[in-house]
């Protein structure tokens, strides 16, 4: 496996998230994001990984699924350079990369591509998963898992 990074600055800032809201069932994926792990369910009785997180397995409805650190690798499924967004947060980051990224263990996430030109990011691209963290006023971290290079 390999090791998630932080994501360094480039030129642009990061886009500035609004905090998740952390209920049951995306608690283990917003927790292992703040410790820097890609986080995703799998299913005890059919084996099934998915994700967004669910209280039941989406394919057999079996409750319970297990959580695990996944590899943090994909390819780029398919993206969209944005150049312009006057939203608070975002329009400082302009331009940048929203992506679906197929990961290696199944699940297909939305994410940003970062630390690279939105201009060399292609389909099929391999990537790997970094993380924005954000400091919260009670101690802990918020992090959002990004993609980069692999
Ligand atoms: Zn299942």
């Amino acid at each position: 496996m390999s090791t998630p990074a932080n994501v360094t600055p480039d030129a642009r800032p990061a886009i500035k998230h609004p905090a998740p809201h952390a209920s049951w069932e995306t608690r283990g994926y917003w927790e292992g994001a703040g410790r820097g792990e890609l986080v995703l369910q799998r299913c005890r009785s059919c084996g099934t990984v998915q994700h967004r997180p669910r209280g039941v397995c989406a394919t057999c409805l079996a409750g319970e699924p297990e959580h695990f650190v996944a590899s943090g690798r994909g390819t780029v499924y398919t993206f969209t350079v944005t150049n312009q967004n006057m939203a608070a947060g975002f329009a400082e980051a302009c331009p940048y990369v929203m992506a679906y990224v197929d990961l290696e263990e199944g699940p297909r996430l939305l994410t940003n591509i970062v630390d690279c030109d939105p201009d060399s990011v292609s389909i099929g691209m391999a990537v790997v998963v970094a993380f924005v963290t954000t400091e919260r006023d009670d101690g802990e971290a918020f992090a959002v898992p990004v993609f980069i290079p692999a």
